[in-house]
């Protein structure tokens, strides 16, 4: 724990202390103890870049966060850039005009690559310093506004790939609700099993199928559970293929084989947050599952939003954490004081559909659910802490889902899954089509957002994907 929230950047005088008014003293008092706090998160700071000032556009300058994009339709190399406003600040083109010192430099210098990956394993005090550099190198009136200008691309212009090369990727399922709505569709009277609140469960994914929003991919083939016991499958495209409303969080600087990560470590070996769809086919699944869990119904597609938001972004909506007081308390190595305090986020998140229809209408995406991260069983730091506790080495740019995020509500369903009952309730879209699993055209785009009073929104943007038709 800091007692001082500017300690971190030493490299640098401490702060300039006109810019912070009462209010943020008041502010910065209230989460204190959470001792992540630091001028970056000033809510009164505003930015040269005109478009980051504007209440609501999620990119403030309280934002900042990371993506790997290029020009769209180029033959550009792709390369990390950071987002201000409706704006791309190049950092492989800021790194070469080594404006900024100490760490905030080397990290700069760890961004001339195509992805993440080389940034992502400085760890978290480079992170935080080229946070520190960048946030006061794009406020109003900084001397290096004329410098940095010439290096905007807007986002209108811009395509993306993954933030990192991801070269592992495992999925948990920390949503209790989610995992109690499916649970009762299998065992209604036992939904949940003994191990569940024990452990946070979670799997091995595949990371070579996993894309950037906007990718589509065709309805996947495979063998459907026979008819009557003991028959023949049939291998046919999907017929229940579903979305899953998840989050992404990546793996900043990894541990050593052999050697755990330590609740009380985990959060500065965790670099951001983003979005993530994990596409589901439910009836491959449902023939394919026991007894080694989820295989071919889960690794055709699997799609993240651009945006990396860091968790020191994040910061100001942590909130606290525990599980109810009549249910098993988390073993000791997956339990700290920071973690019961501050370990779960405020992070809100909605999901939309299109088809094909609503589209050739122009009819507006509509709202299936929403849901929030707090309402999570386990954390990120749990996640990470029990991944590593036989001695799995977690490595930069390594991916954890965290499953679906359904809440306790019907409404907050994370899945079709749950909201159409298994395919019993259809769900009926504004334009006058019903859905319970998707069809081909289908899009879904899932959006997140942290919002609080007196807090600017910090958004982890979105992520889109479409349904093609099945190649069979
Ligand atoms: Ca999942």
């Amino acid at each position: 724990m800091q007692e001082n929230p500017y300690s971190l950047f030493s490299q640098r005088p401490p702060y300039n202390g006109c810019i912070f008014n009462y209010k943020f003293k008041l502010f910065l008092n209230l989460f204190k103890r959470m001792t992540t706090l630091n001028e970056t998160h000033n809510p009164q700071l505003q930015s040269w870049v005109e478009s980051a000032n504007i209440p609501g556009n999620g990119f403030p300058i309280q934002n900042l966060p990371f993506a790997s994009f290029r020009k769209a339709g180029s033959q550009e190399s792709f390369r990390p850039g950071v987002a201000i406003g409706d704006q791309i600040v190049d950092l492989a083109a800021l790194a070469n005009l080594n404006l900024f010192e100490g760490k905030a430099q080397e990290a700069l210098n760890a961004c001339r690559g195509t992805h993440l990956n080389e940034l992502m394993a400085l760890g978290q005090e480079y992170w935080s310093a080229l946070r520190l550099a960048l946030s006061r190198a794009l406020r109003s009136g900084s001397d290096l506004q004329a410098s940095i200008q010439p290096l905007l691309v807007p986002q209108a212009d811009a395509e993306y790939t993954t933030a990192a090369k991801i070269g592992d990727y495992t999925d948990f399922y920390i949503s209790v609700h989610h995992a109690t709505a499916v649970g009762k569709q299998f065992r209604p009277d036992n939904p949940l099993l003994p191990n569940y609140k024990w452990i946070p469960i979670g799997y091995h994914g595949r990371a070579s199928s996993i894309g950037v929003s906007g990718q589509q991919f065709h309805r996947p083939v495979g063998q459907l559970r026979p008819a009557t016991e003991g028959g023949k499958p049939e291998l046919s495209p999907c017929k229940r293929l579903d979305y899953e409303l998840e989050l992404g969080v990546f793996i900043g600087s990894g541990n050593e084989l052999g050697h755990r990560i330590k609740i009380e470590d985990a959060p500065k070996h965790i670099f951001g947050l983003c979005i993530l769809n994990d596409w589901s086919a439910r009836d491959l699944q449902a023939w394919e599952y026991q007894p080694l869990g989820p295989f071919l119904a889960k690794n055709f597609a699997s799609t993240i939003s651009p945006w990396v938001v860091t968790t020191e972004a994040l910061a100001p909506f942590q909130t606290a954490f525990s599980h109810p007081a009549e249910d098993p308390q988390p073993l000791e190595y997956l339990s700290s004081e920071e973690n019961s305090k501050a370990g779960a986020y405020d992070l809100k998140l909605d999901v939309l559909i299109s088809t094909e229809k609503s589209r050739s209408s122009n009819q507006q995406p509509a709202k299936l659910a929403s849901s929030n991260f707090k309402d999570a069983y386990w954390t990120i730091a749990q996640m990470v802490t029990h991944h590593t506790v036989n001695g799995c080495n977690l490595q930069p740019g390594d991916l954890l889902g965290s499953g679906t995020l359904s809440g306790p509500n019907p409404e907050e369903a994370g899945s079709l899954l749950e909201m159409s009952e298994g395919g019993k309730k259809p769900i009926e879209l504004p334009w006058g089509e019903k859905r319970t699993f998707l069809e081909d055209g289908d899009e879904i785009i899932i959006k997140g957002v942290c919002r609080k009073e007196g807090y600017p929104d910090i958004s982890l943007g979105s992520v889109s994907g479409t349904v093609l038709k099945a190649l069979f």
